[in-house]
Parts: C-alpha cells; structure tokens; sequence
C-alpha cells in the first residue's frame, strides 16, 4: 500500500542507554516529535520487555536498522539539548581508551536525578466486584487503594507491614481485583518557594489607604497586611511588590494568619505565586579582601602562560604551604574574563572544605560545586546551571569531567598525584586527570596539574619537554619546612620505653604541646581500632566469611567488619573455634589511637577524623571547623588528615606505622610512601613565627626513603624510581592494563586465568604478559581472583590495536561455553 504521506521520511535516532550494551540504539520517532528532537536531548523509551528508561540521543537519521524493527520512542523529556556536542564526543573518547560500553559512561557523567525512573502502581481494576474472593490482607489492600486511587509497591509494604508483597499482588491480579502500571517519574524536582504580593488594583497609595481604612473592622487582617507593608515598602517603591513575600512569614499553613491571609487572597487583595529557588547559598563574588601576589607566585603565573602558548599542560611542583592556590585563582579570574569556561578538580571535595571556601569567597556565585556527599537534585542544579550559563566555574571531584561544558578554557587538577583521580568500580575505571588532559584538547582549552609530590608520569612528562614545568620552592610567607625527627620504635621496646603504640618521644611532645595550647596531628592509615583479632590459645583469626581478609575490629560499634565486603559480625567473647576466652586483638587502627590517647592524656580534647567519623554530610566540615576555632587538641586520622588541610597551630604531626607503607608489595610503593609522608608532614608549621615538627615512628630510621622525606628531596626519590621504572619496564616507560578474572570455584577462575593469559602472550609476547596470579586479596565477595598484567611500551607499539585485541580475547572467555559465570574486569591505565 502506498499512501501520499510515504513521502514524509520517517526519523530514527540512535540513542545512548544508560546500560552496559555495546552499541547504540535505533529508535522511531513519533511523526508528532519529529521536528523537536534534537542531539543531546533526553527520551523516554522502553528496553527489553518491562524496562523504561532514559537516554540520550547521540544521532539523529533516516535509515531504519536492517536487523531489526524499531521501536517508537515514548516521550521526549528536553525541548534543549542537556548533554553537548563536547561530551558527547568525550564519552566516546572515554569508552574506547578504557574498553567499556558509552552506556556505562553515560551512566557515571548523568546524575541519577536526571534519569528517569518508572515505578510499578496497583490501581483497582473497574470491572472488579467480587470482594467476598478476597483474603483479609488482600482486603485491606483494596480498601486502601480505594482512599487513594492508587498505591505504590512500597506503600503496600508499609501497609502490611511485609517486605515481600509478590505473592499478594499476584493473587490479587489473578482475580482481577487490580490492574498494574508503569508511572514514570522525573525525580529532579526543582525548589519551590510560595510568596505573596499585593494585586495590581493595590499598588499605588490612594488605593493603600483606602483599603487600610476598609480592613480597620477586620483586625487580623490589617496585621498581615500592616506586616506586609513593613517588610516591603509599597508605599515607598511600587515596584518592590513584583518580588513579594515569603508566605511562610505569617505562618505555617495551619496558623491563624493562615486562614485570615487566605481570606484576603479570595478577596483579591493579595495573590499567591511560586518562584523556582537555588539550593545553593547565595554568595557574591569578591566578599574577601583582595590578596596581593608575592613574587614568587606572579613569576610562576607569568612562567605557567608563557608554556601555555607552546604546550598543552603545564606541571606547578610548589612544595607545601608555597600558595598554589592563589595562582590558580589568579589564572582562572582570567580565563573566566576571557569568557570561557573553567573546571577545578579536587581529589575529595569534603577533604577540601578550606579551599573551595576561600574559592567561592573569590568568585561567589558563578562558581558551581559538585561531590559525592550532594543531593541527586543539588547536582542536577549544577548540571543545568553550566548549560543555562549560571556556572562559569566548577570545582568538583572526578566525577565533574562529565558535566556539560561548552568552551572550556582551563582545567586545574590539584594535587594531580592523588590516586582518588582513579575510578576502581564500576566502568568507566578512568583516570580523572588523564581524562581532563584530552578534554582541555578538544575544548581547544589548557590543563595544569598542580602538587607538591607529584606523580612520577607526570614529572616525567614535565622534564622529558611534553609539559611545561613550574617550580615554587618556598613556603608562603618564608615559613620554614617543618623539621624530622626518626624514632626508633625496636630501640624504645627493647628499652621497654614504649606504651603501647606510643613512643615516649611522641609522648613527651604530646605533653609539651598540650601545655602551650598547640595542636597536632596523628597520622595511622588504617581505621578501625584493630586488623584483627587472635585466640592466644588456638591461634584462631577473625576472619570475613566472603573474603579472604581478617575481620577489623570496631571498639565503639562492637562489631568486626570486614573492609572488602562490609561483612559484619559480633565480637566473640570467647575464641569461636577452642572456647578459650583469651582472644586479644593483633595491630592498631585510628579507633586505638584515639582511645590510648583518651586514657593517657584525659583532658585532652581528641577527635578522630576517617571514613567511620565521617560518614554524614557535613560531618568532615564539622570537624575541620572545630579544629581551626582551637576546640580540638590532637586530630587523629587515616590519609584524610594529609590533604590540603592548613592550619595555623599546628606544631606537631605524629606518624605511625610508616613501614607498612613503604613496604608495601606494590610497585608504587616508595611513590605512594614519600607522596603520603610528605603530604602529612606539609601539615605542620604553616607560620612563619610558628615551626613544626614531624615525628616518625618506624623500625628502620636508616632507611634511605625516610632520608629523602626529612629533606625534602623529591628528586633524589624522583631519580632513583624512575631509573627502576625505566630498567623494569614500568610506567611511565609503559602502559599498564590489568586484566581480573573472577570465578566462584577458584580451580575455573585459575583455568580462566591461564587460557586467557596464553592467548593474549600468544600475540603480545610472553614479556608483555604478566601471570596470572592471585592478588594481594584471592577472594573478595566470595569471588576468587586472578591478575593478568600486560604492559605495553609507549613507543614501537599500536596502543589502540593492542587493546581492541585484548578486548576480543576477553570476549572468547565470556563466551566459553564451558566457563559458566566467569567475570572479567579490563581496567586500563589500572594504578
Ligand atoms: P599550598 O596549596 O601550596 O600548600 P596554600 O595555597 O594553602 O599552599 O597557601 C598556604 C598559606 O599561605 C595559606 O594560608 C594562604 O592563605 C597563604 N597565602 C598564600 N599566598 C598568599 C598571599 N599572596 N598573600 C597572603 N597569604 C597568602
Ligand atoms: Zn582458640
Ligand atoms: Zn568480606
């Protein structure tokens, strides 16, 4: 059959979904939409049989797809795209170079407040009259339903008080009792506030005056309106009541005001409007007093937009307390006035408090903010305010490389060496600052990476000419570096001079700081109050059920928990295994510290600060603020107490521990260590008139990295690491890829593991394939697991060839028939 219309081409789009699938999708467009869609807008389509969910269309066309038929899209949600060219292009970017499906990229860059999610209903069927056929809780169902209209799945729990309905909704749909349905809700809601305002009749003064003279009877409603004129001067300026007022001033909705309020609104004297509000404080720009640039800081400015006209990246090394921070403010004042767009990444904003403080005292309003401790709707607010313009200027974690920016002119990573800049899980397993390097790239725009110990890819890169290096090697203000002290920790035992995890060095500083009122800092990174506990008896270990790790013990919560999984157990009061009550606990965690120090110095004021304190929105900001008023004595933390933090009394830092660091089996160890070290130390002694001392417990204060952290050497430790790096093959000199493969049956995990090794050595060359073999942990969740590490030179080889061949071999061993629920995780560039 041919018709007239046939002539009209029908429109297909293919669309982003929000899931692990390769490809994209082809969807129909309705004839009613098709000259609204527009690339970078949201749909709504159905996926499979029962899902519905958002996605973002990347394509718009007119061929149908030749496999299959497709399907109509049911709504479109944006009249304006919401996600730009730019992203679009970056996720792209970002699902090829660390191998996994655009969907999964998708899902991380769209806050969820943005995705739409369908929720079933339960609605009385209207053909229903059969009541006696009902059971009693299927009748107390349908009696709720019919109060109101209908009822979600979790208000029927709530309502039977059941968490498992099923059987109940089934019964009740296989007699016809109700029908379910699909409601799709948009869960972004935006924050709305009601006001009043005089009516248009009222606003000139003859007109007050009368009414005021008509009201005189009326007492409560003169007050309202008397109140009304007080806060807005109507009288004064007839153009101050278009904003009106509050309506919550007079009142909750119950109040007596209320209801004479409402009387006079049916009157017509008063309306009643809605105005979208900003979660976000409002805060003008340049409420702070200006700072003057010191010279070193305006050398370095000018020396980072000299490099900038010849080099893409810039590196700013400026050792601890140098003020980076007022350099990068200078160089983004700049770019914002050039009209471009600028992002400034953090590795953990709520460790950061201090500096987007002092950010957004700077540039107030057009300075958006974006972390893992917002709401869903908070976020969606950044999000539309960069693509309404609102936002010149972002600060947020790694996350925020997603956001829809147009015209970036600078990125800014700090304290660019931090590993948080890495996603472990789920996929996309990017690296936030590798990824803004690109992005700068296709924005046309510049990226600086900016730290005090920075990584040894990117110092490679600064001195190999790639990028621009600018050093800042003095402290703001000439303060000096704090000075080291190394205690011997096997001497002090064998002297018998130790308490507990105390040396008396650390004490005899805890006591004299104390005393003169001055703060310090204890640095144990590992929380919890102990690893694990032990039976003396049996020799008996704690350990998680789903993991191959021991239980860490939790004081306060009295609970063993495993870090992996989050397992939790009660703590035993006898040994499980032998009965023996003589089960003591084996190591120390931030909780031990934090409780020898209650019992060692009582009237010290103590707070502990690690990812157990720290759990609720603002709670990190809640301490940091206590501790710079001078309400906390002694900070003791894991990694988080190292970051960015500068305080003005703080004279001591106390490291324990610091050999599990160094030693740890990982190639990145010495780096990590002297990073860490380094970065907790820079935390003492940030006055001039006030100078710091580090304290080091360790069992071998001779050895030579502990020498470079005591004098500053970043590039002695740079120069004997990269000569490792460079004789065994290591990044920089090398790209890693990690390979994990995870089985329930450790003997097919290890199968797996080999086939899949040998292929990939097969083509790749045996030197290139590591493994496998089982990481540090062999079983997490019940999984066992096994590493295959592939390092590929940077040079001499096809990078994007290599990966899509390993990428093919994975695929075979996901599908092997015989190798039934195996997992394999790529994680490229893995840390
Ligand atoms: P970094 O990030 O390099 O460790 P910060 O940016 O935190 O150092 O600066 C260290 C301290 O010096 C901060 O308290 C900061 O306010 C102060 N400071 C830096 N530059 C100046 C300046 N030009 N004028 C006044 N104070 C400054
Ligand atoms: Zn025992
Ligand atoms: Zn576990």
């Amino acid at each position: 059959m041919t018709s007239f219309f046939e002539e009209e081409t029908t429109l297909f789009v293919d669309l982003i979904l929000p899931v692990p699938v390769p490809s994209l999708f082809t969807y129909r467009v309705p004839r009613e939409l098709s000259g609204l869609v527009k690339v970078g807008a949201r749909v709504i389509v159905q996926f499979g049989k029962k899902r519905v969910i958002t996605a973002v269309i990347a394509k718009i066309h007119s061929t149908p797809p030749p496999q299959y038929q497709a399907k109509y899209i049911m709504e479109l949600l944006d009249e304006q795209p919401i996600v730009t060219n730019h992203q679009l292009e970056l996720f792209k970017w970002v699902a090829e170079y660390y191998l996994c499906n655009i969907g999964e990229v998708l899902n991380v860059a769209l806050p969820a407040g943005l995705k739409i999610t369908s929720q079933s209903r339960i609605q009385l069927n209207p053909e229903f009259e059969y009541e006696d056929l009902l059971t009693d809780q299927e009748a107390i169902v349908i009696e709720e339903i019919k109060k109101h209209q209908t009822l979600s799945y979790e208000e029927v729990e709530r309502l039977l008080q059941k968490s498992n309905i099923t059987s109940i909704i089934k019964s009740l749909v296989g007699k016809r009792a109700v029908i379910l349905y699909e409601e799709v809700k948009e869960r972004y809601k935006p924050k709305v506030v009601k006001k009043i305002r005089l009516t248009s009749a009222y606003v000139s003064n003859a007109a007050l005056s009368a009414l005021a003279g008509s009201l005189e009877k009326n007492q409560k409603q003169q007050d309202i309106l008397l109140k009304y004129l007080s806060f807005i001067p109507v009288y004064n300026n007839p153009d101050l009541n278009q904003k009106g007022l509050d309506k919550s001033i007079f009142g909750g909705d119950d109040s007596i005001s209320a209801s004479s309020l409402n009387t006079l609104i049916k009157k017509g004297i008063f309306e009643q409007f809605e105005i979208f509000i900003s979660r976000f404080e409002e805060i003008p720009a340049g409420s702070t007093t200006a700072i003057t640039l010191t010279e070193t800081q305006t050398e370095a400015v000018a020396q980072i937009q000299e490099h900038f006209k010849h080099k893409e990246v810039v590196l700013l090394h400026g050792i601890t307390g140098s003020g980076k921070t007022e350099v990068y403010i200078d160089l983004i004042r700049q770019v914002l006035e050039s009209g471009s767009q600028v992002l400034f990444l953090l590795p953990e904003i709520a460790l950061t408090t201090q500096i987007v403080v002092r950010l957004k005292k700077v540039f107030g309003d057009v300075m958006g903010i974006y972390h893992s401790k917002f709401s869903d709707n908070e976020r969606v607010e950044v999000w539309k305010g960069i693509l309404d313009g609102k936002f010149q200027f972002v600060v947020g974690v790694r996350s925020a490389i997603f956001l829809p920016f147009d015209n970036l002119g600078l990125i800014i990573v700090d304290e660019e060496h931090e590993s948080s800049y890495k996603q472990h899980d789920p996929a996309p397993r990017y690296n936030a600052r590798d990824v803004a390097v690109i992005m700068s790239y296709m924005h046309n725009g510049k990226t600086l990476l900016g730290s005090a110990t920075p990584s040894l890819e990117s110092y490679y890169h600064a001195t190999s000419g790639r990028y621009g290096l600018v050093e800042m090697k003095q402290r703001f203000g000439n303060a000096a570096l704090p000075t080291f002290e190394l205690i011997d920790i096997k001497k002090e035992k064998k002297q018998k001079k130790m308490k507990n995890e105390f040396s008396s060095v650390l004490i005899e500083h805890l006591q004299h700081n104390l005393k003169h009122k001055e703060q310090t800092i204890l640095f144990q990174n590992r929380r919890g109050y102990s690893p694990y506990m032990q039976c003396e008896e049996c020799n008996w270990i704690s350990e998680c059920a789903n993991c191959d790790v021991s239980l860490t013990y939790h004081m306060k919560v009295r609970e063993l928990r495993c870090h992996y999984c989050g397992h939790k157990e009660e703590v035993p009061r006898t040994c499980p295994n032998c009965g023996s009550p003589k089960v003591r606990t084996i190591g120390f965690g931030t909780e031990k510290i934090e409780d020898e120090i209650n019992l060692m110095f009582p009237e010290a004021r103590v707070q502990r600060m690690d990812m157990d304190t720290t759990r609720a929105k603002n709670a990190y900001q809640q301490i940091i603020q206590d501790f710079e008023v001078g309400g906390i004595d002694i900070l003791v933390g894991t990694q988080m107490v190292s970051k960015g933090l500068d305080f003005d009394n703080v004279s001591i830092v106390g490291i324990f521990d610091a050999d599990r660091m160094i030693n740890f089996p990982e190639f990145r160890a010495t780096e990590r260590a002297f990073q860490m070290l380094t970065q907790v130390s820079g935390r003492a002694g940030r006055r001039a008139d006030k100078p710091g001392k580090v304290l080091i417990q360790t069992a071998n204060p001779g050895q030579k990295l502990l020498e470079r952290v005591v004098l500053n050497d970043y590039i002695g430790m740079y120069e004997s690491e990269i000569g490792e790096r460079e004789k065994y093959n290591y990044p920089p000199f090398s790209r890693l890829i990690k390979v994990t493969v995870k089985h329930i049956d450790e003997a097919t995990a290890n199968r797996a593991a080999k086939v899949l090794a040998e292929k990939l050595a097969g083509n790749l060359g045996l030197s290139r394939v590591l493994g496998p073999q089982p990481p540090l942990v062999e079983r997490v969740r019940n999984l066992f697991l096994f590493d295959i590490l592939i390092k590929l030179e940077r040079e001499k080889i096809n990078f994007k060839a290599a990966k899509s061949f390993i990428q093919e071999k994975v695929i075979d061993i996901l599908t092997d028939k015989t190798l039934k629920s195996i997992q394999v995780v790529i994680d490229v560039d893995c840390l």
